[in-house]
């Protein structure tokens, strides 16, 4: 079978620091050590998404989403592997439940970037995608578990699976009649657009589950011409489009930024969905802007937008049922 486009894409992405620093005309230098974070949580970016980089500027808000630094590797206390109690919430293998009506399936372990705040940074994906065996459970746990009526596909990125896989996966989900809606939780649409293929169009159009998919952006940088046009077809297969940010101290913490954010969004079919507070997970604590900075931001913001377009500031706390407000 033939490669697709956005596989050839992705594996054209930049993978060593040094050969990213030279394409953005940075000078070594100008950034901190970065063997040992390195080493942890390997640099892994597609080229498109590089592209919207600024040149020359090591403060770039898309650069430092996914640079590795040595700040990363200062302890900080109440920073952890699980921060958000991953591996009490996983039920059968690739399954994680912790709310009512709605599990979250680990599709696959893999994504197309690495974000160096990423909550999951050290989470232990021992198989690269869910297999067959896997499916059959994740199916046994919807049929004993009626009252759940929604899947969340998410990993990882779930849309690294083949278009192929995909199918088989909707299918099966769309088989049990409990299912109701189907989630897909992913960030490929904005750092990879070629991932909307005209297959994966065909196939949200054609499920018969009401299809939400919820990506992930930051900054308003990250919402390109091309970006806009994938999520406009995706909004075209008759998808609803929500997006989850994370604040991050110095990438997207003003107010200017957030409300450019939401504007933008809006005008391409997204609705803002959540604007988390950090994950405490071990190496991001230098992104952290505490919570009485998020508390006034968050009043800046309801000052300046519309509320149909205020995300809602949360928190994931481990053991609570919900993703809890501020
Ligand atoms: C975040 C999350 C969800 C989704 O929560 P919503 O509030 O419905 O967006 C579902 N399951 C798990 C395990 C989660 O971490
Ligand atoms: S799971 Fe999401 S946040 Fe984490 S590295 Fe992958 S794309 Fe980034």
């Amino acid at each position: 079978m033939q490669t697709p486009d956005w596989q050839k894409a992705l594996a054209g992405g930049f993978s060593r620091v040094a050969d990213l620093l030279e394409y953005l005309q940075i000078d070594p230098s100008a950034v901190s050590d970065h063997t040992r974070a390195n080493a942890q949580f390997p640099l892994r970016v597609p080229r498109e998404f590089a592209s919207l980089m600024t040149k020359g500027d090591p403060r770039d808000p898309l650069l430092l989403q996914i640079l590795p630094t040595a700040s990363e590797m200062a302890q900080a206390t109440g920073f952890s592997i699980d921060p958000v109690g991953d591996s009490q919430a996983k039920q059968v293998p690739g399954v994680l439940q912790k709310y009512h009506g709605r599990i979250l399936v680990i599709a696959t372990g893999a994504c197309a970037i690495h974000c160096r705040y990423c909550f999951r940074r050290h989470y232990p994906y021992a198989g690269a995608t869910a297999g067959e065996r896997q499916w059959s459970e994740i199916l046994d746990y919807l049929q004993a578990h009626p009252e759940i009526d929604e899947v969340i596909l998410s990993g990882g990125d779930p849309l690294m699976a083949s278009d192929r896989k995909l199918e088989r996966w909707l299918q099966r989900l769309a088989s049990l009649p409990q299912v109701k809606r189907l989630r897909i939780h992913t960030r490929l649409p904005v750092v990879l657009p070629q991932r909307i293929t005209p297959e994966l169009l065909a196939m949200l159009e054609k499920c018969t589950l009401d299809t939400l998919m919820v990506i992930h952006v930051n900054h308003p940088n990250e919402l390109s011409p091309a970006v806009a046009g994938a999520l406009r077809a995706v909004r075209a297969a008759g998808a609803t489009l929500l997006n989850q940010s994370v604040l991050l101290r110095g990438i997207n913490d003003s107010c200017d930024t957030l409300v450019r954010l939401s504007t933008r969004l809006f005008e391409i079919g997204v609705m803002p969905y959540y604007l988390h507070l950090l994950d405490r997970v071990e190496g991001a604590a230098h992104f952290e802007l505490d919570e009485a900075a998020s508390r006034r931001l968050q009043r800046q913001l309801l000052s300046k937008l519309p509320g149909y377009l205020m995300p809602r500031m949360v928190r994931e706390t481990a053991g609570i049922p919900y993703k809890r407000p501020i």
